[in-house]
C-alpha cells in the first residue's frame, strides 16, 4: 500500500469506510453484535477458517472494528492493521506477542508513564532482558542494538518533555542488529508523521488521544507487515483486550476531521510556545517546533508538523506554582488526558509520572513545576490571552 501524503485528509475522511453498507447507510453502522450467523455451515467454515473474509465472534472481529483499524492502517501507509480496547491493551499485546523468554528489548527511559511499568515491572518476570538508553543519546541506543536486540521500542516526541529521537537513524540500527522496530507515533500522529515511511516495522497508537480526538472513547491500533500483526492480534484475540464497536465508532467519527484539528493544533502549539518563551515568569518551554529544542533539526526531518504537545517549567519550581497558576486557566481542563479539542493541561506529578516520587521525577529531568499543555482547537488568540491573563499570579 502506497500512501500520497497529499491525500492525507481524504483518507481522514473516506479511507476504510466500507463501499457497500446495509440498507444505503452513509455512515459505518455500530455493530453492537457479539457473533454472526450462518445458515450454510460451509460457508461458515471457510469464514472460520479465514478462507472467506465475514465475521464469526466480536471478541475476534468485527465490522465496526475492521473498518476503523483501516482508516488507521491507510494513514500509516501500512499492509495490515489490528486494534485493542485501549493503547496499553495494544501497546502489550504487541509486546507479549513479539517476545519470547530470552529475547532482549532496546527502549528509551521517556516512553510512557504505562510502558514504563511493562519494561520495568512485568518483563523480566517473563525473562525478557529490557535495556533503556537515555532518549536522546543516540550513540547509547545504537551500541545497545549492536549488542543484540529482539525489538527496538521508540516513542518521538515523547511526555511530558517532547524529546525527539531520529526514527530512522534507529530503525536502521534496528534493522542490522535484526531487531522488530516498533515506534508509538500518539504525540505525532499520522498527520505529522509516518514511522513506517522512516523504516519502523510497527507503528501503533493510543486511539484515545489525538484520533478519537474528543476524550469520549478509549481504544490502541498497531500497524505494520501482515507477519507482526497477524502475531500481535492472535495474542490480543486470545488476551481478550478488543475493542468496543461502540469506541471504534467514535474514534471513526473522529479521524474524520483529524487532519484539521491537527493542522489547527500545530499552528496553536507554535505560537503558545513562542508567547511562552517570552514570558518572564517562564523558565524554559519544550516544544519540537522551537530553534531552542535540542531536536529541532530531526524533528524537522522526520515531522511534517511538531505537533500540539508543549510543555513549560516555571520560573517558582514548585508543585505550589502549578498549584495556583491551573485554576486561572478559563480554556483548559485540568486532566490527565491529552490530544482532545479541548486544551488540556496538567503537571506530570498527576499525570504522565504520578507513580514516581519528586526524587524520581527530579532524576529525570522532569522539574516540580512543569506542566504539559495539550493545545486544543481553540482560537489561537484566546489561548495566549488565557495564558497571559493566568500567568499574571506570577509578576
Ligand atoms: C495515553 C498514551 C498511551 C496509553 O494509551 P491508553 O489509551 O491510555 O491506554 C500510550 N502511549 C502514549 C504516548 C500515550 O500518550
Amino acid at each position: 500500500m502506497t500512501q500520497n501524503r497529499k491525500s492525507t485528509g481524504t483518507l481522514c475522511v473516506w479511507g476504510g469506510e466500507p463501499i457497500e453498507m446495509a440498507e444505503q447507510a452513509t455512515q459505518v453502522p455500530v455493530v453492537h453484535s457479539v457473533s454472526f450467523g450462518y445458515t450454510d455451515v460451509d460457508t461458515w467454515l471457510q469464514v472460520a477458517k479465514g478462507e472467506q473474509p465475514g465475521h464469526i465472534y466480536s471478541r475476534n472481529t468485527n465490522p465496526t472494528v475492521k473498518a476503523f483499524e483501516d482508516k488507521v492502517r491507510l494513514l500509516e501507509g501500512a499492509e495490515a492493521a489490528t486494534s485493542a480496547a485501549t493503547g496499553m491493551g495494544i501497546i502489550s499485546s504487541t509486546l507479549f506477542a513479539l517476545l519470547c523468554p530470552g529475547d532482549r528489548v532496546v527502549s528509551v527511559k521517556d516512553t510512557y508513564g504505562g510502558t514504563n511499568k511493562l519494561f520495568t515491572e512485568f518483563l523480566h518476570r517473563y525473562n525478557v532482558d529490557v535495556t533503556l538508553c537515555d532518549t536522546t543519546d543516540h550513540e547509547a541506543i545504537e551500541a545497545a542494538v549492536a549488542g543484540g536486540c529482539r525489538l527496538l521500542y521508540l516513542e518521538s516526541p515523547t511526555n511530558p518533555t517532547v524529546k525527539v529521537v531520529d526514527i530512522a537513524r534507529l530503525a536502521a540500527a534496528g534493522k542490522r542488529a535484526g531487531a522488530i522496530v516498533v515506534v508509538d507515533n500518539t504525540f505525532a500522529t499520522p498527520v505529522n508523521q509516518n514511522p513506517l515511511e522512516l523504516g519502523a516495522d510497527l507503528v501503533l497508537h493510543s486511539a484515545t488521544k489525538y484520533l478519537g480526538g474528543h476524550a469520549d472513547a478509549l481504544g490502541g491500533v498497531v500497524c505494520g507487515k501482515n507477519e507482526w500483526i497477524e502475531a500481535v492480534y492472535h495474542y490480543r484475540e486470545i488476551n481478550g483486550a478488543t475493542l468496543d464497536p461502540m469506541a471504534a465508532y467514535l474514534l471513526l467519527r473522529g479521524i474524520k476531521t483529524l487532519h484539521l484539528r491537527i493542522r489547527q493544533q500545530n499552528q496553536s502549539a507554535l505560537a503558545v510556545a513562542r508567547f511562552l518563551e517570552s514570558h518572564p515568569a517562564v523558565e524554559q518551554v519544550f516544544y519540537p517546533g522551537l530553534d531552542s529544542h535540542p531536536g529541532h533539526d530531526i524533528a524537522a526531518g522526520q515531522m511534517r508538523g511538531f505537533g500540539g504537545m508543549l510543555s513549560f517549567m516555571l520560573k517558582e519550581n514548585s508543585l505550589d506554582a502549578v498549584r495556583r497558576l491551573l485554576p486561572r486557566l478559563r480554556y483548559a481542563h485540568a486532566a490527565a488526558n491529552l490530544g482532545a479539542v479541548e486544551t488540556i493541561v496538567g503537571p506530570p506529578a498527576t499525570t504522565s509520572h504520578v507513580e514516581c516520587s519528586p526524587q524520581e521525577r527530579a532524576c529525570m529531568g522532569i522539574p516540580e513545576s512543569l506542566v504539559r499543555y495539550s493545545t486544543g482547537i481553540e482560537e489561537t488568540a484566546d489561548l495566549i490571552a488565557d495564558l497571559e491573563q493566568a500567568l499574571a499570579v506570577f509578576t
